[in-house]
C-alpha cells in the first residue's frame, strides 16, 4: 500500500481539542499511516512554545537559577493534555526523571536533550491516544553536520517503519549525530524529519499539516488580501522558504525532491481547504510570478579597490575571511572595482572590528564600508523565465514609488529577481511589486 507521512506542527498539537482533529484526519484516509509531531506550540499569540520553554528551562538549571516558572508551564501544559484526552500515559514520570536530571549540577544533560523532549513526550501521548507505535527518532535518524541522513539511516528507518498497516508515531526535530549524541535540527526542523521519513520509505505523499491553508503568494501581515498559491514547484519554494516566507523549513524540500515526492501543505483547522501542493513540476505560467517573500537584518559590505578585476582571487581571499570568522554571505555582487557581500547582520556585528581589520591588513582596499539595515526582497516564479520585460516592470513599480534599490541580483535560473532595500522601504517594496504583478 502506498504511505502518506502526515507531520502535525506545533498548533496541530497545542491541545486536547487539536489531538482530537488528528483522530478525525487520519481516519479519513488509510494511507496516513506515518505521524510526525512537533511539541506543542502555542495556543494564543501570549502564549509560549513548549520548545522555547524547555530552552528558558535548560538556561536557567546552567546558570544554577530557580526554573520553576517555565517549568511548571511545560508541566500544566502536557498534564491538561494528557487528562483531556483522558489517557493513563508515564509523561509525569518522565517529566520528574527530566526534573531531577536539571537539579544535580553534575549532570550530563544537553540543550539539545532538554530541547527534544517537547517532540518526544508528545509523540508519546499521540501514540497511546491513537494506539499506534511509537518510534523514537533518536537511535534511527542518524546525519552528518550538514543534516545528511547517512545510508545506514535510511536503511535503518525503512526497516523499523517497515509494515504497511502499522500506524506509527514518531517525533519530529531530532536525532543523533556520526557520534551518537542527541542531536536537534535547528529551529522548526520537525519538517525535515517528516521529509527524511517520507523518502526513506519510498511514500506516496508528504502532508505538512499547519494552522494555515497553505502557502499566500506574500506575506499577510504586509498584503491583507493576498492570494493563496495552490501549486508550488520545488524550486520555487526552495527559493520562497528560503527568502523568508514562513511556512515550510526550507531544509524539508531536498529528501521528497530527491524522489519526487509531493508535499502538500493542509490546515488541520480546515482540513477540506484545497492547500498547497508543492512538487516536481513548474507551475502553470498564468501568472508571471508565484510569489514574494523577503528578510530584514542583512548588511552589506562594501570594498573598492583600484584595478580589482585584475587581482586574481580576491574575492576568494575575502570570503575565506569571512569564512574563518564564522560569516555566511547571502549575495555577492561585483563592479570593477568594487565588490558587495551581503551578509546577515548579526553574524557580522560579532565580529566587525576584526574582519574589518584583516580586510585592511591583507586587501589592502581602498575603502571598506559597511551599511546595515538592508532588506532583501525575492520575486519569484518560473513563469518569469524567457518573459522579456518582467525585470523593468519590476523597477518600474519601485521607481514609481520612490524606493531606492541597493542591489539587484538574477540567477541565471531566472526564476528569481532579489533586491535589497533600505529596512524602511521592505513593507512598501513589497506591495509595490505585488500590486504590479498581481493586481
Ligand atoms: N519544536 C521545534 C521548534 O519550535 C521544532 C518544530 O516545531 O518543528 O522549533
Amino acid at each position: 500500500m502506498n504511505r502518506i507521512v502526515c507531520k502535525f506542527g506545533g498548533s496541530s498539537v497545542a491541545d486536547a481539542v487539536q489531538f482530537r482533529k488528528i483522530k478525525d484526519i487520519l481516519s479519513g484516509n488509510q494511507e496516513r499511516k506515518i505521524i510526525v509531531v512537533s511539541a506543542p506550540g502555542k495556543r494564543n499569540p501570549q502564549e509560549a512554545k513548549l520548545t522555547d520553554l524547555l530552552y528558558s528551562t535548560y538556561d536557567l538549571s546552567k546558570k544554577n537559577l530557580d526554573f520553576s516558572e517555565p517549568w511548571n508551564l511545560i508541566k500544566e501544559r502536557f498534564v491538561e493534555i494528557t487528562e483531556g484526552l483522558s489517557i493513563r500515559s508515564t509523561i509525569r514520570e518522565e517529566l520528574e526523571e527530566l526534573e531531577i536530571e536539571m537539579k544535580n549540577h553534575e549532570s550530563e544533560v544537553t540543550v539539545d536533550f532538554v530541547a527534544s523532549r517537547g517532540e518526544y513526550l508528545c509523540a508519546k501521548i499521540m501514540s497511546e491516544f491513537l494506539g499506534a507505535k511509537f518510534i523514537d527518532a533518536f537511535p534511527i535518524i542518524q546525519f552528518d553536520s550538514l543534516y545528511r541522513v547517512t545510508q545506514q539511516s535510511i536503511d535503518e528507518l525503512k526497516d523499523t517503519l517497515s509494515d504497511p498497516n502499522q500506524l506509527y508515531v514518531v517525533p519530529g526535530f531530532y536525532g543523533s549525530d556520526m557520534q551518537g549524541n542527541l542531536k536537534t535540527f535547528t529551529r522548526g526542523g520537525s519538517d525535515i524529519t517528516g521529509a527524511i521519513l517520507a523518502n526513506a520509505c519510498d511514500c506516496l505523499l508528504y502532508e505538512n499539516w499547519t494552522d494555515v491553508s497553505g502557502l499566500l503568494m506574500a506575506d499577510p501581515r504586509i498584503i491583507k488580501d493576498a492570494h493563496s498559491i495552490s501549486y508550488v514547484s520545488y524550486r520555487e519554494i526552495r527559493e520562497l522558504a528560503y527568502s523568508g516566507a514562513n511556512v515550510l523549513h526550507d531544509e524539508s524540500i531536498a529528501p521528497c525532491r530527491a524522489k519526487n515526492i509531493s508535499i502538500h501543505i493542509k490546515n488541520t483547522n480546515s482540513p477540506s481547504d484545497h492547500g498547497t501542493t508543492i512538487g516536481p513540476t513548474p507551475s502553470n505560467f498564468s501568472r508571471t510570478i508565484t510569489g514574494i517573500a523577503g528578510r530584514k537584518e542583512f548588511s552589506m559590505l562594501y570594498i573598492e579597490k583600484s584595478m580589482m578585476n585584475k587581482e586574481k582571487g580576491f574575492g576568494r581571499k575575502i570570503l575565506a575571511i569571512l569564512e574563518d570568522h564564522d560569516v555566511s554571505y547571502e549575495l555577492s555582487p561585483c563592479g570593477i572595482d568594487s565588490m558587495n557581500i551581503v551578509v546577515d547582520s548579526k553574524s557580522l556585528h560579532k565580529v566587525e572590528g576584526t574582519v574589518r581589520a584583516e580586510i585592511e591588513q591583507k586587501m589592502h582596499p581602498y575603502k571598506i564600508r559597511i551599511f546595515d539595515n538592508i532588506a532583501l526582497i525575492a520575486t519569484v516564479g518560473h513563469g518569469m523565465v524567457n518573459q522579456i520585460g518582467t525585470a523593468a516592470k519590476l523597477f518600474d513599480a519601485l521607481a514609481r514609488e520612490n524606493i531606492n534599490v541597493r542591489i539587484i541580483d538574477q540567477g541565471s535560473s531566472e526564476i528569481n529577481i532579489i533586491i535589497g532595500v533600505n529596512e524602511s522601504d521592505f513593507e512598501k517594496a513589497i506591495i509595490a511589486i505585488y500590486r504590479e504583478f498581481v493586481g
